[in-house]
C-alpha cells in the first residue's frame, strides 16, 4: 500500500496536532507516496535498526522517538543522527515517528502502562485545552436532523463519554440571492425570510475539514452559513500521563513488587514509602516529573514514570511515591501497541517488531 495510507491511519488515532512543541512526530524520512510492504516497529530509530530494516527488507520504520528533534545543518556522517538519516535515505527506507501525539490519547502509551499494572478508571491525568473548537451553523428547520446527522457522523459533538451533543435553537433567516444565484427557498433578487435552526457543536480542531466537507454535502443552501469559535476548555481524551485505580489496595511494598514484576523494571528508584495503602495510582511514559503537580492534586498515593532526578524527588514531600523505572521500560509495551493498532486495521500488512534492544542505558546489579 501507499505509505500515506498507513501514516493517515495512525494520525487519525494521534493527530499530529496532539504532539508538544518540542516534538518532531510525523513522517521524517521518506515520500508519502511511497510504496510500502512491511514495516519494522521500533522505540527507537537506530542505526542498527535502519540496518535491520535493510535486512528484513522493510520500507518503512515506525518508531516512537523521532530521530530528529532539531533541525540538521550538516550532513557529514559525524553524529548518529545523520548517519541515521543518511542510511535511510540511501537504501531508500522511510522513517516515521509516533511520540507525544501517542502519549496524549487515551488509547496510546500510558493508557498500555495502565493495562499492565491493571489500573482501572483510568483517564487523562493533565488534559490539554486549545484542541477544541465549536461550529455553529444555520440550517432551515427541515433539514436540522439531516445536517445534525452528518456533523455527528463526521465526528463532532462528543463531550466525554456522551456522544451526539448539540444545542438547538429556532430562530428566523435571512438571505437576498444575488442575480447568478439559484436559492434552495426564495427568489434571486428578493429578500427572503426563513425559519431556522441554529445548531452548535463542539469538535476536535484536527478533523476542522472533514467537518466541513460534511457540513456542506448535507447543507441544502448554494452559500453555507457558518461560525467557527476556537474554544478554551480542556479535551477530557487528550493529553499528559493518566490516573487509574487498583481493583484492590495493597501496600507500597507489594506494588513496588508488582511494578517490577509487570512493567519489567530492572530497577526502581523511589521516594520513601508514605505508609498509606495504594489505591490510586498515576502514569507516565518517559520523563513525567512535570507532571508531579497534577498526580498528587488528583489524590495518587503513586507516581510510576520515569527519568527522575534526584531533586526532583524531593518533591514528592511524603504525599505520594515516586517510582522511577527506566525511561525504556515504561514505554517497552508501545511497540506491541503499535503492532496491535497496525493490525487491528490493516490485517494483511507485515509488521515486524524489532528485535534490537535499543535500551542505551545498561544495569550494572
Ligand atoms: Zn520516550
Amino acid at each position: 500500500m501507499k505509505l500515506s495510507l498507513l501514516t493517515a491511519y495512525l494520525e487519525s488515532l494521534a493527530p499530529l496536532n496532539y504532539q508538544e512543541d518540542y516534538d518532531n512526530s510525523g513522517l521524517i524520512v521518506g515520500h508519502p507516496d511511497k510504496e510500502v510492504h512491511q514495516a519494522l516497529l521500533s522505540l527507537d530509530c537506530t542505526e542498527a535498526v535502519v540496518d535491520e530494516a535493510i535486512e528484513k527488507q522493510c520500507e518503512v520504520i515506525i518508531s516512537h522517538h523521532p530521530i530528529v528533534f532539531r533541525g540538521l545543518k550538516r550532513f557529514n556522517g559525524k553524529t548518529y543522527v545523520e548517519r541515521v538519516v543518511e542510511k535511510a535515505i540511501k537504501n531508500n527506507i522511510a522513517i516515521y515517528a509516533i511520540h507525544t501525539n501517542l502519549d496524549n490519547v487515551t488509547d496510546g502509551v500510558n493508557a498500555r502502562i495502565c493495562e499492565m499494572l491493571e489500573l482501572k478508571n483510568c483517564r487523562i491525568l493533565s488534559p490539554k485545552s486549545g484542541l477544541l473548537k465549536k461550529l455553529v451553523t444555520y440550517v432551515p428547520e427541515a433539514k436540522a436532523e439531516q445536517v445534525r446527522n452528518a456533523l455527528f457522523h463526521a465526528g463532532a459533538g462528543n463531550i466525554g463519554d456522551y456522544s451526539e451533543c448539540s444545542f438547538n435553537a429556532e430562530g428566523t433567516g435571512t438571505f437576498k440571492g444575488g442575480e447568478d444565484t439559484n436559492p434552495y427557498v426564495g427568489e434571486p433578487g428578493k429578500r427572503h425570510y426563513e425559519n431556522e435552526i441554529r445548531i452548535e457543536t463542539v469538535y476536535p480542531a484536527a478533523m476542522e475539514s472533514k467537518l466541513l466537507m460534511a457540513l456542506f454535502l448535507a447543507h441544502p443552501y448554494e452559500e453555507v452559513a457558518y461560525d467557527l469559535y476556537n474554544l478554551t476548555n480542556q479535551h477530557q481524551q487528550v493529553g499528559s500521563g493518566m490516573i487509574g485505580e487498583l481493583e484492590e489496595e495493597m501496600s507500597g511494598e507489594e506494588f513496588l513488587f508488582v511494578i517490577k514484576q509487570s512493567m519489567d523494571a530492572k530497577v526502581i528508584r523511589h521516594t520513601a514509602l508514605t505508609g498509606k495503602p495504594v489505591k490510586r495510582v498515576a502514569v507516565c511514559g518517559g520523563a513525567g516529573s512535570f507532571l508531579l503537580k497534577h498526580a498528587i492534586s488528583a489524590g495518587a498515593d503513586f507516581f510510576v514514570t520515569a527519568d527522575y532526578k534526584y531533586h526532583e524527588f524531593f518533591d514528592a514531600e511524603g504525599k505520594l511515591v515516586i517510582a522511577d523505572i527506566g525511561h525504556f521500560e515504561s514505554e517497552q509495551f508501545t511497540v506491541q501497541l503499535l503492532y496491535d493498532i497496525i493490525q487491528k486495521k490493516f490485517a494483511n500488512f507485515a509488521v515486524r517488531l524489532t528485535e534490537i534492544n535499543t535500551n542505551p542505558v545498561k544495569y550494572f546489579i
